[in-house]
């Protein structure tokens, strides 16, 4: 998907209107959640009326983030705004209940970095090699010359340090550390804020992936690993969505992985995929493209309808030929 804009026509853009709405995707992660609140602030601080949207609220371990309780579900009687922006959102549906929620708006921003993504809205800015929407967002503040306040570079590091595992992945540029030694002149603290993004974590994720090791497969000759989780386990431990984050990088980081996939049972017969690859030649997105699913090149996801064991089956016959048909 292309972009039919520049950053300069959707900061002015900004510039023009008064009420926003800003939305992410449901299940939010940290490159959803800090680009969301980052713009949202930089938005009320030149003036603006700002409404914050996501499907599942403010995620409990980022609410650590300033700004967090600009956060809200969406409601049940829709409103209307002169811009919906939506953020690091590959299709209109991952919006869930927040789509619904905006009546009418009079222009529609699609600001992303997924391969994947539809291209919906008037005014679409598609960066694919961007690591981080929070990236993107960094460009788009200073493209509108708004100032980066301390809050703003806490929310922006958050999205850019999540979607780069820590400034380590292979979409790292050099200007996302340049945009990071921004980050933290503007008041970033490095240590602070990596704890409690990743080093804080509530003993019940390190109970599921207990879990979770407990049913790790290997196959492929060790070239894909898996692990699964039933709604009964989840229960059981008191896990809820945001405990899973980033657990499949257990199996990604094993030597021989190239693909990585985690089955998690959902309520309503469907099952959310996770998946992970260590190769470009192997690209997750177009695996999961076939369960109606989407993402990034090396990290996407799909949600499938089916039980556990039966989609399972389904997804690992379609990494085993992905996989196979590389010499
Ligand atoms: P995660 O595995 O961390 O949930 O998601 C990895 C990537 O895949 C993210 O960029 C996310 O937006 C995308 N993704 C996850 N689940 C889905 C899905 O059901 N549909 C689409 N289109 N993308 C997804
Ligand atoms: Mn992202």
């Amino acid at each position: 998907m292309n972009s039919n804009c520049i950053l300069a026509e959707i900061a002015e853009a900004l510039r023009e209107n008064q009420t926003f709405v800003v939305m992410s995707h449901l299940r939010p992660d940290g490159d959803a959640i800090g680009s969301v609140i980052a713009l949202a602030l930089a938005l009320k601080g030149a003036g603006k009326e700002v409404t914050v949207w996501n499907h599942d609220g403010p995620m409990e371990k980022l609410r650590f983030l300033p700004g967090s309780d600009l956060i809200a579900k969406p409601p049940a009687t829709p409103q209307d705004f002169d811009v919906a922006l939506v953020l690091d959102t590959s299709t209109q549906p991952r919006l869930g209940d927040s789509l619904a929620a905006v009546r009418k708006a009079k222009l529609w921003i699609n600001l992303d970095h997924h391969i994947s993504n539809t291209g919906f809205g008037d005014l679409v800015y598609i960066d694919v090699p961007a690591p981080a929407t929070g990236q993107i967002v960094f460009e788009l503040i200073r493209a509108a010359g708004y100032p980066l306040t301390p809050a703003i570079a806490d929310n922006l590091w958050a999205a850019i340090a999540t979607d780069t595992g820590s400034f380590q992945y292979s979409n790292t540029s050099a200007r996302t550390f340049e945009i990071g030694a921004e980050l933290i002149a503007a008041g970033v603290d490095v240590g602070k804020i990596s704890e409690q993004l990743f080093q804080t974590h509530p003993r019940r994720r390190l109970e599921l992936l207990r879990a979770l090791l407990n049913t790790m497969q290997f196959t492929c000759d060790g070239r894909a690993a898996s692990f699964s989780l039933p709604l009964a386990t989840a229960a059981q431990i008191g896990a809820g969505p945001e405990d899973t984050e980033g657990l499949i990088d257990t199996l990604r980081s094993t030597e021989g992985v190239l693909v990585a996939a985690f089955f998690e049972e959902l309520e309503g017969g469907r099952v959310r995929v996770s998946m992970r690859s260590k190769d470009p030649r192997y690209d997750v997105c177009k695996i999961c493209a076939q369960f109606g699913g989407g993402g990034h090149i090396l990290a996407s996801g799909a949600r499938i309808k089916g039980g556990l064991a039966t989609v399972e089956a389904q997804v690992l016959k379609a990494i085993s030929d992905a996989i196979q048909q590389q010499p």
